[in-house]
């Protein structure tokens, strides 16, 4: 069935570059040779869950160059980790219960817009919502951002402190948690891209089991 033309010429051109590119990808597919392809039809096992920002510049596979079947993906603005979105949860019960995925890497980015916006006091509409986690990040290391002056180095402090909060909220999870129950090849870490250099910075906060999550976090029963 023939495509419908769109109203405006500059929609039909961005629209006919989508559909090239999946000619051009359908191509390279025919084209490949290492039976990639053929291994990705059967199905997939992929090690890492991905938890990131849905910044078009942070794409999970590229920066890790990994290719497709490795990575197991969930993005949101500001890669958030919220106790009651379904959608994260859901993504994260099948990727540490079905897939047996062994890391769950939380990716900020500094220069997160959505940071950048919870630091500020304008409203943005809906999103506003959303971005309200983010000022609770805040709230806990007021002391902190404030001390900073530069306005970017503020927010990119905040981008490092709110991974490290979305990667205690994983872990104090109860997916993620009676998965440690059950065995001990489970890591959740925390890490930030550089933009300007593409480096994904490890921010050495990786947890492989409740031990250290203490009183009231860690699950006995
Ligand atoms: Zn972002």
């Amino acid at each position: 069935m023939p495509t419908k033309k769109l109203n405006n010429v500059n929609l039909q051109e961005s629209f006919d570059r989508i559909i090239a590119g999946n000619e051009h990808w359908i191509q390279e597919v025919a084209n490949d040779q290492t039976g990639l392809f053929k291994e990705l039809a059967k199905g997939q096992s992929p090690e890492i869950l991905w938890i990131g920002c849905a910044d078009s510049r942070v794409p999970a596979n590229q920066v890790t160059n990994t290719r497709p079947g490795d990575v197991f993906v969930h993005r949101n603005i500001a890669n958030m980790c919220i106790h009651s979105d379904m959608n994260m949860l859901s993504v994260l019960d099948y990727a540490v219960n079905v897939l047996k995925v062994k890391h769950v890497i939380v990716a900020g980015h500094y220069g997160c817009g959505g940071v950048a916006a919870a630091l500020s006091q304008k409203q943005f509409g809906l999103i506003d919502n959303w971005l309200c986690h983010i000022k609770d990040v805040y709230r806990l290391y007021r002391d902190e951002i404030d001390a900073i002056e530069d306005s970017e180095a503020k927010v990119n402090r905040l981008v490092e402190l709110n991974v490290t909060e979305q990667v205690f909220n994983l872990c104090t999870s109860t997916i993620i948690q009676n998965a440690w129950k059950e065995r001990d090849d489970l890591a959740v870490h925390g890490m930030v891209i550089e933009l300007t250099t593409g480096k994904l910075v490890d921010l050495d906060i990786t947890f492989t089991g409740s031990a250290d999550l203490g009183n009231v976090f860690a699950y006995k029963h």
